[in-house]
């Protein structure tokens, strides 16, 4: 029995799930669109829709945020950090708006994180070193095909729509976090990872269940579509997941990822917080 829960637990994807998710995304999907479901404390892939897609680069977006932080809570005080966002601001002659164009008034990193403010991250451009910036960037597994970082304030935002990443790519970065251990800086963004989704960006998830915790990210390509992404994981299972939706925001990848979590870990004839 105890043999059963753990291969379970390993490759969770059985025929049937593998056929209620396949018609779900069917539903829901363009075929541009791809999902990439994997467990991150192996590595090993668990599912895959439109593989083919899986093979594409994408626009990341705020995904890149998590770069930024990760960077700035390793090399700065993060209650020193705090930045006025007034909802639109001009840096070298470029205007950069905030996702919320109302703007964020005063926040520090754990919000920005949280609510996903450019204005924070185009402000702290200055306390990051952009060599160093990409050697973090390597380590975490992205961004392999820029070899330097133009000096732009908007990058560390990720709003330029060259930083790009592919599935596993996303996978590595989302998996930095997920397995973060205890007294580590980046053990602090797991929980600022599990309120995205209960008071940030990703609110509107219909599944909030075991422990789901992940960050959204909406990018413009040069035509000025959306892109949008969701890179998260479950803290109750190691299970991972990357969606991407063409001319769509990181909200609605969010809220796929919600629901395919919940058609994999439902137990069928008991009930579950949805
Ligand atoms: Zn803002």
């Amino acid at each position: 029995m105890f043999l059963i829960l753990f291969l379970s637990l390993l490759n969770p994807c059985s025929p049937q799930h593998r056929k209620t998710l396949d018609h779900y995304l069917d539903r829901w999907l363009g075929n541009q669109d791809g999902v990439y479901l994997f467990n991150y404390q192996t590595g090993k892939s668990l599912y895959k829709y439109h593989p083919k897609v899986l093979q594409k680069r994408f626009i990341g977006g705020s995904v890149f945020k998590l770069i930024s932080a990760h960077y700035l809570l390793q090399t700065q005080d993060p209650d020193t950090l705090t930045a006025y966002c007034s909802g639109i601001a001009r840096f070298h002659g470029r205007i950069g708006r905030c996702s919320k164009h109302s703007g964020h008034n005063a926040i520090n990193l754990k919000d920005a994180v949280i609510q996903s403010c450019n204005h924070f991250f185009y402000h702290q451009y200055q306390q990051i070193d952009p060599d160093q910036w990409l050697t973090l960037a390597h380590q975490l597994g992205v961004l392999h095909h820029l070899k330097k970082m133009p000096q732009s304030p908007f990058l560390y935002a990720g709003v330029p729509p060259e930083l790009s990443l592919n599935y596993y790519e996303a996978a590595s970065l989302i998996t930095f976090f997920a397995t973060a251990i205890p007294q580590t800086p980046q053990f602090k963004m797991k929980k600022w990872l599990r309120d995205v989704i209960l008071f940030g960006t990703a609110s509107h998830v219909h599944f909030k269940g075991l422990g789901l915790s992940g960050k959204t990210g909406t990018g413009l390509d040069h035509q000025g579509r959306y892109n949008g992404v969701f890179i998260g994981y479950l803290t109750r299972y190691p299970y991972g997941i990357v969606v991407n939706l063409h001319q769509k925001i990181g909200t609605n990848a969010a809220m796929i990822a919600g629901d395919v979590f919940y058609l994999l870990t439902r137990k069928k004839g008991k009930n579950q917080t949805k």
